[in-house]
């Protein structure tokens, strides 16, 4: 049995009988108990998984109508809210908390049979790029188990690269799809802010945020699409898609269309493979009829100092619910006044969301606003003005997603300033609500680097086709796990 294949692969097989759900199930459930204990993708895995896949071969063979998943296994972000299951977001604060309902995009899988094969490991709230912010320990990368996966959807990139599953589901604040995606060689997307639905989704910064598919290939990133996209009532910032065919059209190649190279984000810090391997992406890109011109986009520089603002000031907000009181762990209020008893819930939380907290209780309060949030929040109107100045002339964006290659676990972790400027290629597209897309590209010194393309609001078939295109360029070696 080839755990190996690609969703539409998948989809095929099982169409045409070759394989069972069931067999393709179980053996994915024996793969992740044969490698996980080295990678740690998975928080916990869905015990119910081959009686699922059970009940949808006999729905194939009675010839039902059956979702167009047909029971792909695919694994989530434990951020996401899976119905009667844990979602712990990594955090000990939610260790034990069972979701009451299933996120939109969840009950859209479902609804096309697909498999929740488990949920996946993460920067705890999805703050941070490794992975080692994680409660419960940090996820491998399976391209060499010592370095960091990328993060913060560690789990989705590593259980999807080391053939766990057939695609996940992550999340992207500032580049968490497309970090973990570029460090573990798959397909990652961050789709144009209110494309898919974010209700379920426990927030980090609501107002940036996407949920993206990691995948094996950009076609199932497509296929994927297709099936979370859409506008939902739940989620009143999610936009009408018109119920867009992604791969409809994704072979069409990107002849005679404008791409700019941003110079600010292949500058200082930059590490020289990474450079080599954008410019050999823009001589394919080239290659294959497009036209590439630098641009500079000035405001990247302060992106992610406004990034970082921003986000944290969200943060705040959005995790004051954790106070014991609504969701937490528990012991009792008997002995503590009421500061001192938020104080002892909230050392649940670990040490990169508690200077997230920190900052964000300070950024916006009085007589600092004006300094930093606004301020912030003038660079985030500025950055989306240059980008769509920008988009006036090029069809799409090119950069490196990472301006480093993966570093190796513990390497960073006591340096958050520097572990923060990792995002600087990344979080334009959440700052400014554009798509954006993390494709592997090469394997240097045994580890992956991805390259990234962006392209205007609303604009993600022809990322996907340009995405595509790039992807034919590009043969690469297998994970050697
Ligand atoms: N590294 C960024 C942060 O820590 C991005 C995280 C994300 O996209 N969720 O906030």
């Amino acid at each position: 049995m080839n755990l190996k294949i690609s969703a539409l692969e998948f989809v095929e097989e099982v169409k045409s009988g070759n394989i069972t759900v069931e067999e393709f199930t179980a053996k994915t459930i024996e793969r992740i108990d044969q490698v996980d204990d080295k990678l740690h993708a998975f928080l916990s895995v869905n015990n119910d998984a081959v009686d699922q896949a059970r009940s949808i071969d006999k729905k194939i063979k009675s010839g039902e109508s059956v979702g167009a998943c047909y029971g792909m296994p695919i694994s989530i972000k434990d951020n996401v809210c899976i119905k009667n299951s844990k979602t712990t977001c990594a955090s000990k604060m939610l260790e034990n908390f069972v979701a009451p309902y299933d996120a939109t995009v969840i009950s859209k899988l479902k609804k096309q049979d697909a498999i929740l094969i488990g949920k996946v490991n993460m920067d705890e709230f999805a703050m941070g790029l490794s992975t080692e912010f994680s409660a419960f320990g940090p996820s491998k990368n399976p391209w060499n188990t010592e370095y960091v996966p990328g993060g913060s959807s560690g789990g989705s990139a590593v259980s999807v690269s080391a053939f766990e599953c057939v695609a996940s589901l992550g999340s992207d604040t500032g580049g968490s799809v497309r970090n973990p995606a570029s460090f573990c060689s798959t397909v990652g997307y961050k789709p144009t802010y209110g494309l898919v639905s974010r209700y379920g989704l426990i927030s980090y910064a609501n107002s940036i945020e996407q949920i993206g598919p990691l995948t094996r290939t950009v076609k199932d990133t497509a296929f994927i699409l297709n099936l979370i996209a859409g506008i939902d009532p739940n989620d009143n910032t999610t936009i009408d898609n018109k119920n867009e065919d992604y791969l409809e059209g994704i072979e069409s190649g990107i002849e005679g269309k404008k791409i700019g190279i941003i110079t600010d984000m292949i500058g200082d810090g930059i590490d020289p493979e990474v450079l080599t391997a954008t410019k050999e992406a823009i001589s394919k890109l080239e290659g294959l009829g497009a036209v590439c011109e630098e641009v500079s986009l000035d405001m990247v520089k302060y992106s992610v100092a406004a990034y970082y603002t921003i986000t944290a000031t969200e943060a705040g907000s959005n995790l004051a619910r954790y106070d014991n009181l609504r969701y937490g762990y528990d012991f009792p209020v008997e002995g503590y006044e009421f500061n001192s008893y938020i104080s002892k819930a909230r050392k649940n939380l670990g040490p990169e969301v508690t200077r997230r907290m920190i900052i964000g209780g300070f950024v916006p309060s009085a007589g600092h606003t004006g300094k930093y949030f606004l301020k912030s929040m003038k660079v985030k109107s500025k950055l989306t003005k240059e980008i769509n100045e920008v988009f006036k002339k090029f069809d799409l964006l090119i950069a490196p997603t990472v301006p480093i290659q993966p570093f190796k676990i513990g390497g960073k972790i006591n340096d958050p300033v520097s572990l923060f400027l990792i995002d600087i290629n990344t979080a334009t597209a959440n700052l400014t609500g554009k798509p954006a897309i993390s494709i592997p590209f090469k394997i240097v010194n045994g580890l992956p680097i991805g390259i990234q393309l962006l392209a205007n609001s609303m604009n993600d078939k022809l990322l996907l086709k340009a995405a595509y295109a790039l992807e034919q360029t590009v043969t690469l070696p297998e994970v050697p796990i």
